[in-house]
């Protein structure tokens, strides 16, 4: 990686955490706003940790990395729930779902186990693809995909989220 294209990374994390910081409401318990972290992935996008610390920690893939078959598959299983998600870049619509991790981490029902439900997934020995649909149905999964197409569903959202892919576009054109 040379540096004119770290400093493409670094301007993309930039704009990333203003689109964040502009279109989140998450505050801590006095109000304030959550420090916002973000990281750049060369394969895909995961919440390190979510409002711990008062602070929301994401790895975003930078690269829209078809060839990775988690990515690829939960932005099929986005559209076929919404046709909004059409409209969105893979890397949108990787960051709207891991804010909606975010701001559905109050909805997930008390008794939800993810590890134990994480374990049992792996252990059925399918194919990848159920698999992964499996994963994508997790209730912390669907609730955050959910909270993305949902937002979407707003023309103002889809607005600034056009915005948001138009600032990067023309970072990584120059
Ligand atoms: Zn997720």
């Amino acid at each position: 990686m040379n540096n004119v294209e770290i400093e493409k990374i670094c301007k993309t994390i930039y704009v990333t955490k203003k689109f964040i910081k502009e279109n989140t409401s998450l505050k801590d318990s006095n109000g304030n706003p959550y420090k916002v972290v973000l990281s750049a992935s060369d394969t895909f996008a995961t919440l390190l940790s979510s409002l711990k610390h008062n602070c929301i920690r994401i790895k975003i893939n930078i690269f829209e990395d078809m060839k990775n078959t988690v990515t690829k598959e939960f932005c099929r299983n986005a559209i076929m729930r919404n046709k909004n998600a059409e409209n969105c870049s893979v890397y949108s619509l990787c960051l709207l779902h891991e804010l909606g991790h975010c701001e559905t981490v109050n909805n997930i029902p008390k008794n939800y186990d993810r590890i134990k439900s994480m374990n049992q997934i792996f252990s059925y020995n399918e194919n990848i693809k159920i698999r992964n649909l499996r994963y994508f149905c997790l209730p912390d999964e669907y609730l955050a995909t959910q909270w993305a197409l949902n937002w979407l569903e707003n023309a103002e959202n889809q607005r600034r989220i056009k915005k948001l892919e138009y600032e990067i576009s023309k970072i990584w054109q120059s």
